[in-house]
C-alpha cells in the first residue's frame, strides 16, 4: 500500500476503497484509538455490544446509589457523531479469522486491514466461576444495578424478618477484594448504613449493619505506597468496615463466606477481587496468554505474528520499554489506544512503529466521604484534599456535560443532605434467599 498523506483530511465522499479500520471494544482503549484516527484517511467500524461507553471509575457509586447508571455512560452514537470516517456497530464479537483478517460478529462477518483488539477484561474468580451467581462482580451498568438491588433490598428483607438472627443476616454485607473496587464499595456501604439509612425505617437499626472487606494479602490497596494501605485500613475501620488481611476466600455460598480462619454469614456478598481477559479472546487461537487469560503484546501493542492486529487497554498484557508493567487503569488504556492508532497512521505512511511507553498519572482511590488517597511517582496525599483531586478528576474525565452537571449536582446533595438520590429497587424479590432468586417487574 503506497503511503498516505497523513495531514490530508478525510473528505465526507471518501472513496470506499480507504482502509478498513475496525475497533473492538468502545471502553477507554476503543475510544481513544477511534478518535485518534478522526483526521486520517481511513473507514473506522467501531463495535461494541453495548450501545454506550462507561465510566467504570464511577461504578461503585451507581451500587451504592450514589449515582443512576445515566449518570456514567453516554451513547457511543452520540460521542462520534460528528467524527463522519467513524461508524458505530452495536453488535457482539464472537469469533475471529486473523489469518483472513476476518471477525465475526453475531450478526454478520467484517473484514479489515487494521485490527484494534480492546475488548477489556471481565470479573475474575480464580477458578471458581459457581460464586459468580452468589458474589456478583461490578464490571458493567448491568452488574452495578443487580449489586444496587442486593444491597438495598438485604435493607428491606431486615426490615421485614421474624427474628434477630435473620435481621443480622440482612444486616451483614461481605465484600471480597481489597484493591480500590472493594475499598470504595466497603466504605460507600458502611456510610449508606450508618448514616443515609439509619432515620428511614422503623424496626431495624442500620447503623448496627456490619459491613466485612475481606483481602487475601496483607495489606489493602497493594497497588500503593504502604503508608496509604495502613491509612485506607484506619479510616475503613473508623467507619464501622471490618478488614480481614490474610484470608483468601475458600468458599462462598448464597448465604456464606467461608474463610481460612473463620466463615461469615451474610445476605450479600459482592467481588471485587479479580479479572481475567475476556473470553472472546480465546477465540484469537494460538496467541500469546497470561494465566488470566490476559494477551501477552509485543511492545509496540501488536499481536505477536500478526501485523495488521493490536490490542490495547486492560486486555493487553505488557510491560513498557523501561520494564514498567502497564496496569489496569483507564488513563493506561486510553494511551494505549491512541498509541495503537498512531501505530496503524505510521505504518500507512510507510513509517517505523514506535514501542509504547506507559506516562504514569498516578492512582486514587476514595474511602469514604471527605477521604481518599491520591498518588503520584514519590507524591501521596490522603484525606481531605485527596477527596478533593478525587473528585475533580472524575469531574473532569467523565463523558459528556450533562452526565458532569448531574453528577456534581447529586454529589453536591448527598454531600449536604447525607441523603443518596438513587435508592429505587427495580426487580422484585421472590423466595428467601433473594440475593439469587428475583424476577424482573418491569
Ligand atoms: C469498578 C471499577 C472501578 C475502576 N476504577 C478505576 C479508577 O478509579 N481509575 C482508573 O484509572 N481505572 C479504574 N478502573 C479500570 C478502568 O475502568 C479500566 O482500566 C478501563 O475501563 C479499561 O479500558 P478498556 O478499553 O481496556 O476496557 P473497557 O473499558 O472494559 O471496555 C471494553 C469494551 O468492550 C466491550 N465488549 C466486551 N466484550 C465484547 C464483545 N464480545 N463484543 C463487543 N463488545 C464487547 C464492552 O462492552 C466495553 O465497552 C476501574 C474498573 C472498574 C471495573
Amino acid at each position: 500500500m503506497p503511503p498516505l498523506n497523513l495531514d490530508k483530511q478525510v473528505s465526507p465522499n471518501r472513496p470506499s476503497s480507504l482502509p478498513h479500520v475496525v475497533i473492538l471494544g468502545g471502553g477507554f482503549a476503543g475510544l481513544a484509538a477511534g478518535k485518534a484516527l478522526a483526521k486520517y484517511p481511513v473507514k473506522i467500524t467501531l463495535i461494541d455490544k453495548e450501545n454506550h461507553h462507561l465510566f467504570q471509575p464511577l461504578l461503585y457509586q451507581v451500587a451504592t446509589a450514589g449515582l443512576s447508571a445515566a449518570d456514567i455512560a453516554q451513547p457511543l452514537r452520540l460521542i462520534f457523531s460528528g467524527q463522519s470516517n467513524l461508524t458505530t456497530l452495536m453488535d457482539e464479537v464472537v469469533d475471529f479469522d486473523l489469518d483472513a483478517s476476518k471477525v465475526h460478529l453475531r450478526s454478520k462477518t467484517l473484514s479489515y486491514d487494521y485490527m484494534v483488539i480492546a475488548l477489556g477484561v471481565t470479573t475474575g474468580y480464580f477458578g471458581n466461576q459457581q460464586w459468580a451467581q452468589f458474589a456478583p462482580g461490578l464490571k458493567t451498568l448491568d452488574e452495578a444495578t443487580e449489586l444496587r438491588r442486593r444491597v438495598l433490598t438485604a435493607f428491606e428483607r431486615a426490615e421485614l424478618a421474624n427474628d434477630s438472627n435473620e435481621a443480622s443476616q440482612w444486616l451483614t454485607f461481605v465484600v471480597v477484594g481489597g484493591g480500590p473496587t472493594g475499598v470504595e464499595l466497603a466504605g460507600a456501604i458502611a456510610e449508606l448504613a450508618q448514616h443515609v439509612m439509619a432515620k428511614d425505617f422503623r424496626h431495624i437499626d442500620s447503623t448496627k449493619a456490619e459491613v466485612h472487606l475481606i483481602e487475601a494479602g496483607p495489606r489493602l490497596l497493594s497497588a500503593f505506597p504502604k503508608g496509604q494501605s495502613s491509612y485506607a485500613h484506619k479510616r475503613l475501620t473508623k467507619m464501622g468496615v471490618r478488614v480481614h488481611l490474610n484470608e483468601p476466600v475458600k468458599s462462598v455460598s448464597a448465604d456464606e463466606v467461608t474463610l481460612s480462619q473463620s466463615a461469615i454469614s451474610s445476605g450479600t456478598i459482592l467481588w471485587a477481587a479479580g479479572v481475567e481477559g475476556n473470553s472472546v479472546a480465546n477465540n484469537l487461537g494460538q496467541v500469546p496468554r497470561d494465566r488470566a487469560g490476559r494477551l501477552e503484546v509485543n511492545p509496540d501493542l501488536k499481536l505477536p505474528n500478526f501485523d495488521n492486529v493490536f490490542v490495547a487497554g486492560d486486555l493487553a498484557k505488557m510491560s513498557d520499554f523501561k520494564g514498567k508493567q502497564v496496569p489496569c487503569l483507564a488513563p493506561a488504556a486510553t494511551q494505549m489506544g491512541r498509541h495503537a492508532a498512531k501505530q496503524i497512521a505510521r505504518d500507512l505512511a510507510g513509517r517505523q512503529l514506535k514501542p509504547f511507553i506507559y506516562f504514569d498519572k498516578g492512582n486514587m482511590a476514595t474511602i469514604g466521604r471527605s477521604s481518599a488517597v491520591a498518588n503520584y511517582r514519590k507524591i501521596s496525599i490522603n484525606g481531605y484534599f485527596a477527596w478533593v483531586a478525587w473528585l475533580g478528576v472524575h469531574l473532569v474525565f467523565l463523558m459528556g456535560m450533562r452526565n458532569r452537571i448531574s453528577v456534581f449536582l447529586n454529589w453536591a446533595w448527598s454531600y449536604l443532605a447525607w441523603r443518596q438520590g438513587a435508592r429505587i429497587i427495580t426487580k422484585k424479590l421472590i423466595g428467601r434467599s433473594d440475593g439469587i432468586n428475583a424476577t424482573s417487574s418491569n
